[in-house]
């Protein structure tokens, strides 16, 4: 018999003891704003995900997008491509800095940017790629950098997904002129609110600093025109603890991630590429026929959660609407049919086996 009590949640933030001892650390010290925790929460985590790179913390990871292409000298008139299956917030970034966002197509099995598409896309005013290492899952970085290097472009990571997921033994994260990690609360860890910026270079984190404090980095000679994008002490204080927590989550979703791709049947499964760390931010299926209608089902008669991420393209979005032309099948294709079932941490084994028996019944009346 099925336990219909409880609701699986599709995401479930993680929030314990030491969090709330370390928010209380800073509230009695009187310092909220950004200081020590902010530029100690920074060194921890390049060093915990390995980068060797300079990281800067701001208040989203929008924020952080924002600023890393504003810093990398994205400006009006440049294009960058992009996907067009992802979070609006990578081609909002774009657009804030002036420059265009051109939408290219995604290979079919890990729903990142296909090379071939994004060669497909550049013009003359082309600067820069920023593929999403979409649901943890590491984009085709050799690829895309053959095309970069080809055509003279930057890549910039949305690694918003994707803390601790690697590619050959390169962590994500240390491949691009910037890449950013978003500390939004269904992420795998999270400061509230809050994005890191991972930089190659120093004048870009230096840059990234001036914008996100007025221009700043001394008081009153403002250098550039910037935003008030810091973090404050109080979330770089939940950061710094869910750091020490984020590896066995990850473990955790993995395992979560092994069973179920182990026992489910009749929905694809997501593959993992060769080399690659996938760190399931979220775990896809596709349903090819009837998606909408099967996630219906998985609510209303197993008590399942699940998302649809994203149903709808970003080149079909008004704001972006001078891409509406744009020619995009794999990307209609995954918005059709894809699934994220239930991976988090939280979700115990009986969950795990009461999923699969779901999908896997739901599946079977479909076929
Ligand atoms: C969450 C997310 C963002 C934005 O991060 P915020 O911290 O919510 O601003 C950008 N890109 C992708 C792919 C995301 O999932």
């Amino acid at each position: 018999m099925l336990d219909m009590t409880d609701f699986i949640p599709p995401a479930k933030p993680l929030i314990g003891d030491e969090e709330r001892a370390a928010v209380d650390r800073v509230l009695r010290s009187g310092m909220l704003a950004q200081g020590p925790e902010v530029k100690a929460f920074e060194e921890e985590f390049s060093a915990h995900f390995g980068l060797g790179r300079e990281c800067v913390a701001v208040n989203s990871g929008t924020s952080g997008q924002h600023l890393g292409l504003l810093s990398s000298g994205v400006k009006a008139g440049d294009e960058v491509i992009v996907p067009s299956f992802t979070f609006a917030a990578t081609a909002n970034s774009v657009a804030l800095t002036g420059a265009t966002p051109v939408f290219a197509d995604i290979e079919p099995d890990s729903f990142c940017l296909d090379p071939k598409s994004v060669e497909a896309a550049i013009t003359e005013r082309t600067v820069g790629i920023m593929p999403v290492h979409l649901y943890g899952h590491p984009a085709n970085m050799p690829g895309l950098f053959e095309v970069a290097t080809k055509h003279g472009l930057m890549v910039f990571e949305d690694a918003a997904q994707a803390h601790g997921a690697s590619l050959n033994g390169t962590p994500v994260g240390a491949f691009g002129t910037f890449a950013m990690f978003s500390l939004y609360p269904t992420k795998n860890m999270t400061s509230g609110e809050g994005g890191m910026v991972s930089c190659e270079d120093a004048e870009v984190a230096r840059k990234v600093r001036l914008y996100r404090n007025q221009g700043m980095e001394k008081q009153y000679h403002n250098e550039v025109v910037g935003l008030n994008n810091r973090m404050t002490d109080i979330h770089a204080a939940i950061g710094r603890v869910q750091l020490t927590k984020v590896d066995a989550w990850t473990r955790t979703r993995q395992e979560n991630a092994a069973f179920l791709s182990a026992n489910i049947a009749g929905v694809t499964t997501p593959p993992v590429a060769e080399g690659a760390v996938h760190v399931y931010h979220q775990y896809t299926v596709r349903v090819p026929e009837g998606r909408d209608e099967f996630a219906r089902a998985l609510k209303d008669e197993y008590n399942i959660g699940s998302g649809m991420f994203y149903p709808v393209p970003n080149h079909e979005l008004a704001p972006f609407a001078n891409n509406a032309h744009a020619d995009l099948p794999e990307t209609q294709r995954a918005a059709k049919e894809c699934l994220s079932l239930p991976v988090h941490p939280s979700v115990d084994q009986a969950g795990l086996e009461r999923i699969v028996e779901a999908v896997n019944a739901l599946a079977k009346a479909g076929a």
